[in-house]
C-alpha cells in the first residue's frame, strides 16, 4: 500500500515549502494521478525505501464563509483522497481562528491526523506549541520546513502508521 498524504493549513504555513522537502523537487510532481486538478498538487516521495504519495493544497484561509464552502474545496477533496492528513500550523503565528475551523473539521472527519507546528525556529517552542496541543487533535510535531528539521521525525510516525 501506498499511503496518500494530504498537507492542509492555511495560506503561508509552509505546506508547499514541505511538500518540496517531501518530494525532494519539483519534477516529483506526477502529472497524470487520478484526479489531478489545478488546485491540488500531487507529488511522490520516499521515506527509508518506502514510497508516498503527498497533496499539496492552496490553502484555507477562513475566508470561504463557512465550512459548507471550505467542505465544496479542493482542500477537502484532498482529505478525502488522503490516508493520512498532516495538518499545517505556523508556531509564529499562533493559534488563529481558521486553524481552529479545520480542526472542527478534522476532528469530525476522524482521519488520522498529524500537527504539523511548521516555524519552530526562532520560538520558544514550550511557549510556541502549547496552543495546539489545546486542539486535541493528535500527534504534534514541531519543524522548521526550510531548514527539514523534524522532518524526519515526522515522517517516522507518519510511515509507522501504514
Ligand atoms: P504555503 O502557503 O502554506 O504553501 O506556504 P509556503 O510553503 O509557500 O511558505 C510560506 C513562507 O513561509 C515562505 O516564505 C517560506 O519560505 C516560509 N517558511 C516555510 N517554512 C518555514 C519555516 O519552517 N520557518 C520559517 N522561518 N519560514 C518558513
Ligand atoms: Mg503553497
Amino acid at each position: 500500500m501506498i499511503p496518500v498524504l494530504a498537507l492542509v493549513g492555511r495560506p503561508n504555513v509552509g505546506k508547499s515549502t514541505l511538500f518540496n522537502c517531501l518530494t525532494r523537487s519539483r519534477d516529483a510532481l506526477v502529472a497524470d494521478y487520478a484526479g489531478l486538478t489545478r488546485d491540488r498538487k500531487y507529488g511522490e516521495g520516499d521515506f527509508e525505501d518506502r514510497k508516498f504519495m503527498v497533496i499539496d493544497t492552496g490553502g484555507i484561509s477562513g475566508e470561504e464563509e463557512g465550512i459548507d464552502s471550505v467542505m465544496a474545496g479542493q482542500s477537502l477533496q484532498a482529505i478525502e483522497e488522503a490516508d493520512a492528513v498532516l495538518f499545517i500550523v505556523d508556531c509564529r503565528a499562533g493559534l488563529t481562528p481558521a486553524d481552529a475551523m479545520i480542526a472542527r473539521h478534522l476532528r469530525v472527519r476522524n482521519k488520522p491526523t498529524f500537527v504539523v507546528a511548521n516555524k519552530v525556529d526562532g520560538t520558544n517552542p514550550d511557549i510556541a506549541l502549547a496552543p495546539f496541543h489545546e486542539m486535541g487533535l493528535g500527534e504534534l510535531f514541531a519543524t522548521t520546513a526550510t531548514h527539514r528539521k523534524g522532518v524526519k521525525a515526522l515522517m517516522d510516525h507518519v510511515m509507522g502508521k501504514f
